[in-house]
């Protein structure tokens, strides 16, 4: 059995580093123990350590943000981190209940915020860290994991603010973030942190995470891990899923398609229906189950006196749901949006290294020859010009124009050259 850090593909120097504070953390806690035996029983309500006692130099902080590009491992990287927080030998040994309870998502001191809209609002935030105040149950440390830290409210980081500013003795908050550009993270929440910068894992090492972990034959790890562009999931997902690996070949048949202005609008319509397709079958299940357990709770179809009143609540709560849950699907169709512009990015950059003869594997491998012969038509120029089309139409999306605005000035563009 491997330990926690194992599935952090490609990334020694972080590792290395998270090791060590993990070390620096148990012997927070053992300090502490001992200074509560030492000090008697008189004392023994007072706190453990206090922010104080956990020096810096020491190699532990409260307070972490993990950045890198999506897929290079920013959450891997944190849960791996949390267990080893929680691990009984303080390492990460991958067996201990610590570690197990961690990596599995039932430790009770552990708290995994996944933000499903476009954004965490503060009220979410502020109840976070109330309950992140607590002493952590099992005796070790309370960890709260923020994934996207970057889709944070304004007021929902000032909240995490103020906690991250005067942090509980016990509690750790690791955020995860694209990268500390304040447009992804408040400078004042950056200024508490420690960083820890994670590097796009390159193709061998995804292929060999693929064949190791998840049992996938070496010829097609090493094509889908070089087709992901060195997101670990994205490549999982192209190596088991036929549904995934159509998609791509749909949109990498997209520059072959281009032929005119009314092909340019059909392939974004196509493009844009794609994504709404495949966001609505990930979220219609959860959004189902939802619905249905709230309906349960509020006691739909129940009888007598007091049905009317829930019932006048509920339909507060319903609203509120399918608020969270239209968010929810915004961000679905995004992403898959957002995948299907970087495979298609991939596509222009193959025909720009071919154009100028660099000495670098292409991205798909199985379009390289169709990415030749737009290298020759093109020229280093224009193969240049519709990579940035493709860039510049996921800068437009990021910065909320609407989707299918963004993606028709694409084709066009790419069209035209
Ligand atoms: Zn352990």
């Amino acid at each position: 059995m491997s330990d926690v850090f194992a599935d952090l593909v490609g990334q020694d120097e972080a590792v290395v580093e998270l090791r060590r504070a993990a070390a620096a953390a148990a012997a927070v806690l053992r300090a502490g123990a001992a200074a509560l035996v030492a000090a008697g029983p008189a004392s023994a309500a007072e706190p453990a350590s206090t922010p104080d006692a956990v020096d810096p130099s020491t190699g532990m902080t409260h307070a972490w943000i993990f950045t890198g590009p999506p897929g290079s491992g920013r959450s891997v990287a944190a849960r791996a981190f949390a267990a080893a927080l929680q691990c009984v030998h303080g390492t990460g040994c991958g067996e201990c209940p610590g570690c197990h309870t961690t990596m599995g998502a039932t430790n009770a001191d552990v708290r995994m915020v996944v933000p499903e809209g476009l954004s965490i609002g503060v009220g979410e935030m502020r109840a976070l860290v109330l309950r992140a105040a607590s002493t952590p149950s099992g005796g070790r440390w309370q960890v709260v994991v923020i994934e996207d830290a970057d889709r944070l409210t304004e007021a929902a980081g000032n909240a995490l603010l103020k906690a991250i500013e005067e942090p509980p003795p016990r509690t750790v908050f690791l955020l995860c973030a694209p990268s500390t550009h304040p447009d992804d993270i408040s400078v004042t929440i950056r200024s508490r942190c420690r960083v820890v910068p994670l590097r796009q894992p390159p193709a061998t090492a995804v292929a060999e995470v693929l064949v190791r972990r998840d049992g996938i034959a070496p010829d097609v790890a090493q094509w889908a891990a070089a087709a992901a562009q060195g997101h670990v999931g994205r490549a999982r997902r192209l190596a088991r899923d036929p549904e995934a690996r159509k998609r791509r070949e749909a949109v990498l048949a997209v520059p072959r398609r281009l032929t005119g202005v009314g092909a340019a609008f059909d392939a974004a319509s196509a493009l844009i229906e794609a994504a709404e397709a495949e966001a609505e079958a990930s979220v219609t299940e959860s959004d189902t189950t939802e619905r249905a357990a709230l309906e349960t709770a509020l006691g739909a179809g129940g009888t007598g006196r007091g049905a009317a009143g829930a019932l006048r609540g509920a339909a507060g709560q319903l609203k509120e749901l399918e608020k969270r849950q239209k968010s929810r699907a915004t961000r679905a169709q995004r992403d898959a949006l957002d995948r299907a512009l970087v495979d298609l990015a991939g596509f222009y950059r193959d025909a720009l290294t071919m154009a100028l003869r660099a000495p670098v594997a292409p991205v798909h491998t199985d379009t390289a020859a169709l990415a030749g012969a737009g290298a020759q038509k093109w020229d280093a120029e224009g193969s240049l010009r519709r990579l940035e089309a493709v860039l510049a139409c996921r800068a437009a999306i990021e910065a909320n124009v609407k989707p299918r605005i963004a993606v028709e000035a694409m084709m066009l563009a790419l069209w035209k050259g």
